[in-house]
This record gives structure tokens, sequence and C-alpha cells, in this order.
């Protein structure tokens, strides 16, 4: 039975074990590192059900917790899967759940066991979906992830890993006072480059009016990027970030639109590039100038979930392989 982990996205704490079937109450206190009077000591009641790949989320506090935005409503239920993310209240301090095959064959005890702290979303996303993948594009359950990291390399949790990287000079492509630029660690296309600032931002949703400029700055970089790419007067890119981001840290994608590279490997990696899950940098800097914050679409997960469909004739096709098969069309080596 897979185990469920509570993680907060702004690395506030360690993720938290959810025993599947168990009731936990979260809130304010020192679990959560939550000071907020504004969220009660008992604002949440999880509870996992690992068989079944999803947590009960019930509001117990009077504030609102909400799930992908959406506001669950006091003693409402709502249920989370991984790739949403829980607000525990007022649209702040932001939770995502996890399930991971636990390894040590214990079905008690409440610490993180060994692998689960090696590697990153990324190998958990690859197993995951994997998983989804598994029916519709007949790729084994035992295949290898051969982009998962063999250890851990951030001192922290996986979700924390561009903070490491961005530090890491082997990684850095450009920095300025207020920028960094990174190659991805498994890039989905022959360039693909993550501009992150210098400051502690940790997503999208956490974006005001008053990042404007620092946003701006982020898409200028990245166009720069772009002309001193060789290959820029043959392949387009695009720049924008992704509605529900994996890693912590505000990142901006700076993509080719080959997407010829074998990290890229299943439907929720296609789809979280060329569909509306990818939003523009654009986008993002004209929300901030007129509403002062950046406004996720209801129900963006579910775009993870749409057939295969080539970004450039938009025709379906039915498998991963037979995609790339046709995306050697557009995109001639
Ligand atoms: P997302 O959070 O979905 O916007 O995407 C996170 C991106 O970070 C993905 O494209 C990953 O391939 C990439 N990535 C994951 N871990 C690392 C890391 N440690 N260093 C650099 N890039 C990473
Ligand atoms: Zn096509």
């Amino acid at each position: 039975m897979p185990v469920c982990w509570l993680i907060s996205e702004e690395g506030n704490h360690k993720p938290l074990r959810l025993p599947h079937l168990q009731t936990v109450v979260l809130g304010r206190g020192p679990e959560t590192t939550i000071k907020d009077k504004k969220c009660s000591r008992q604002q949440v009641e999880l509870k996992a059900e690992c068989n079944k790949g999803y947590v009960k989320v019930k509001q117990l506090g009077l504030n609102p917790t909400s799930v992908d935005s959406v506001v669950v409503g006091k003693d409402n239920e709502v249920k989370i899967k991984p790739g949403q993310c829980l607000h525990i209240v007022n649209q702040l301090y932001p939770y995502t759940v996890q399930f991971k095959e636990d390894s040590t064959g214990s079905q008690g005890g409440t610490k993180r066991p060994r692998e689960s702290v090696s590697g990153d979303r990324e190998s958990q996303r690859e197993a995951q979906s994997m998983k989804a993948a598994k029916q519709t594009e007949g790729i084994s359950l035992s295949a290898s992830h051969s982009d998962a990291p063999k250890r851990n390399e951030s001192a922290g949790h996986w979700s924390q890993g561009l903070k490491t990287s961005m530090q890491d000079p082997n990684m850095q492509v450009y920095k300025d006072d207020k920028v960094v630029v990174i190659k991805d660690k498994y890039p989905k296309a022959r360039h693909h480059w993550l501009v992150l600032p210098w400051q502690s931002i940790p997503s999208l949703k956490a974006l005001r009016a008053e990042h404007c400029d620092l946003v701006k700055h982020m898409q200028e970089v990245a166009d720069q990027m772009i002309q001193q790419c060789p290959d820029s007067s043959s392949v387009p890119f695009r720049t924008g970030y992704h509605a529900i981001p994996s890693m912590s840290h505000v990142h901006l994608h700076v993509i080719s639109q080959d997407f010829d590279s074998p990290c890229l490997k299943n439907k929720k990696h296609w789809n979280s590039f060329t569909t509306d899950y990818f939003i523009e940098s654009m986008d993002v800097v004209q929300m901030l100038e007129t509403n002062g914050k950046v406004a996720v679409k209801e129900g963006a997960s579910e775009l993870l979930k749409l057939p295969l469909r080539c970004h450039m004739c938009h025709k379906e096709l039915p498998t991963i392989p037979a995609l790339k098969e046709h995306l050697k069309s557009h995109f001639p080596r």
C-alpha cells in the first residue's frame, strides 16, 4: 500500500505522513509552523485513502480552506489528489499530497522512508504518470526513470531542488543582480531553461503587483536567452509558467517547441507545455498589472489528462512514441 505525504510547497517543514484512513487535524501550530491567527488551530481534517490515491479534506475552521483555489466551505469535505494544491487558509500555506510505495514494508510509524527523500518530484511524477500512462501508452511499469537522480542531491525535500540548482555554478547559464538562469535538469526539448529570481517567491500564486518589474525582467532575460540560441531562427520558443508547478521557487520556463528530448516521457509532460496549463509569461505580466495577482483557472490539473495532440498541426496521436515520430516531420534534425 502506498504511503501518503503532505508536502509544504513553501518548504516550511518536512513532509508530514498521513496514515491510511486515520484523521489528522492540522492548523496553526508547530507542526505546520503556521502562526497566522486567521488560521484555526483545528483548521482542516485530513484523511488519506492510500489505496485510492486521494486525501479527504474537511474544513473545520471558519476561514476558507481551498483546493485548487476552490473554497471547501465549513464542514464540507472534498478530495485532493497529487497535482492539486491545498491552501490551508485564505489561499495561503500551499500544500500538495504525494503517494509513494512503502519500500520499508512497514504499515505504521511516522518516519519518512529513506528512499522517499531520494530523488525529486520528477521521479515521483514519473512514477505516478507512468501508472496513468500504462494503459494508453503501453509503457511498462517496470521501466526505469533514467532521468531520476539516484540519491538526494539537495539538503531538503525534492520539491526544493530548484533552490539548490540555482546556486550551483554548473547549472547556471546566466545571472545578474535580480535573476539566474539554469538549465532544466530534465529538459523536455532541445533547449529548456528556467529563469528564477534571487528573491524567494514560492510560486506563481504568491506574485503580486509589486513583482511586476521583476517578472518583466525575467521575460527580458528569457528573450535574450532565445536570441543567443543559434537554433532560434529555425525553431520557435515559448516562455511561460506551469499553472500548478511541481517545484518550489517561482520559475519561468524557456522552452524550444521541438519537444525533442528523451525526458519528455508521458502525457502529463506533454500537456503541461502544450495546453493552457502553460501560462504565457506575457499573460502573467498582464494579470499582475490589471489584477495584482495571477488567476489560475479552476480544474487546471484536468488539462493534463487531455488527449495527445500535436501543438503545430493539432493532429491527435494515440501514444507518446507516435507523437514523437510525428514531431520529426515538423522539426527534422
Ligand atoms: P514545474 O514545477 O512543473 O514548473 O517544473 C519544474 C521543472 O524543474 C521541470 O521542468 C523539471 O524538469 C525541472 N527540475 C526538477 N528538478 C530540478 C532540479 N533539481 N534542477 C533543475 N531543474 C529541475
Ligand atoms: Zn503536427
